[in-house]
């Protein structure tokens, strides 16, 4: 049986600053310091040979990992939250759990690395994945069977912003599969926009190297269960292979979780300015924040805000790279959540490991420009944009 799942307690924006300890569950510092020290140890001295203390070894544990760990789970309305490496490893971490033979139900628009990790478990562990639409809940039926293991969602999907409608695929898989997972990739809301497990997912995880640290100075990923049993085979597989995150990085990405609503709220106002500016222009835009998005009700139904990945499309790909290439202030470059704005190709760089048919197939199309919205003055952003338009020759196309 699932544990109905922990809610926060105060807004999110609270909860991202306020450190609950109030249990007295959480790491104990000496001399109660503020910020949660670093702790760069590897081991642990124990008081004899029988009587062990809470840690031994950091990489079965470490008080700065414990600290920030507590805090991820408690914003994220999770039983546990792990952290890890990077965002790959949370999903290498959580794929362990299905063994050769069993089977994954994944969307057809995914991260370009979880394409490549799941492409491996078929040829090297006999994991076989089923990609499918999830923007059409329905479409999942005929791929379950007893041999599904997880699903996996991304919502909004990364670039072409596609919702999945969580819930009703948590009910669909839970009802058909009671031994299925639910899992959700939540790095592009974060959990200040959307917690995947008040809405019926088993696990979620983040890249930590996006939002939560939010400066792109760190590595991290974060894995959130709500159930004891699942959180104890995370642990396992974590301690076993050694890919807790680092206590410097701990710190780092604690301190980075800290300033997250304030980062996002200004962020996605950016962004929202700058969908209408580019919707305005005649550009077909992909953001849920838009109300020509033909699932804004539905995501606004899961999340509090659209955030700030947006993507669109020019009609050809010579201008939409001349567009690129013809910016100042967006800096071409993969990845998203950053205090700074972002702007690519996804076909030519964060997508390009996904062979051409296959992205054909998928319906993606080369021209598309992906925008990450960053801190900056929106007139600096709009202004920078525009003039790329003008440059690139764009605007003629758009009137
Ligand atoms: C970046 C990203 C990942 C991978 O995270 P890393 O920290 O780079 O390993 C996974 N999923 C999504 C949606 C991402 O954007």
């Amino acid at each position: 049986m699932v544990d109905a799942p922990v809610r926060i307690k105060y807004r999110p924006a609270t909860e991202l600053v306020y450190i609950d300890n109030s249990d007295g569950t959480g790491p104990k510092d000496n001399y109660n310091a503020a910020s949660m020290p670093i702790y760069q140890t590897a081991t642990f001295k124990q008081q004899s040979s029988t009587q062990m203390g809470e840690y031994d070894y950091s990489r079965s544990g470490n008080p700065t990992r414990s600290h920030v760990e507590k805090h991820l789970a408690k914003i994220m309305s999770a039983k546990r939250a792990f952290a890890v490496n990077s965002g790959m490893t949370a999903l290498d971490v959580i794929t362990r759990l299905v063994k050769a033979g069993e089977e994954i139900i994944a969307g057809n628009d995914l991260y370009g690395g979880t394409n490549r990790l799941l492409s491996f478990l078929a040829t090297h562990n006999n994991v076989k994945t089923h990609h499918i639409d999830t923007t059409n809940s329905e479409t999942i039926i005929p791929y379950l069977s007893e041999k599904t293991r997880l699903v996996l969602l991304e919502t909004p999907t990364n670039p072409l912003i596609k919702i999945a409608d969580i819930p009703r695929i948590a009910e669909i898989v839970h009802e058909r599969c009671p031994g299925a997972l639910v899992v959700v990739d939540n790095t592009m809301m974060s959990p200040y926009l959307q917690r995947p497990l008040e809405l019926g997912a088993d696990i979620v995880y983040h890249s930590g190297t996006k939002y939560l640290s939010g400066h792109h100075d760190l590595m991290a990923g974060v894995v959130a269960v709500k159930d004891d049993s699942i959180a104890e085979k995370i642990y396992f597989t974590i301690n076993a292979t050694g890919v807790g995150l680092g206590p410097f990085d701990c710190w780092l990405l604690m301190r980075g979780v800290k300033t997250l609503a304030v980062r996002m709220d200004r962020q996605q106002a950016n962004a929202i300015q700058i969908a209408d500016f580019l919707e305005t222009h005649g550009f077909k835009v992909h953001y849920p924040g838009l109300k020509s998005h033909p699932q804004y009700a539905l995501h606004a139904k899961m999340s509090s805000g659209p955030g700030a990945v947006l993507s669109f499309e020019t009609g050809d790909v010579e201008l939409s790279q001349r567009l690129v290439e013809a910016t100042r202030l967006w800096s071409i470059s993969v990845s998203f959540g950053c205090v700074n704005s972002l702007i690519s190709m996804p076909c030519r760089m964060s997508h390009a490991s996904i062979p051409a048919h296959v992205r054909a197939e998928r319906a993606l199309p080369e021209d598309l420009i992906r925008l990450c919205v960053g801190i900056e003055h929106v007139d600096d952003l709009l202004e920078d944009l525009y003039s790329a338009m003008t440059k690139s020759g764009a605007l003629k196309l758009a009137n």
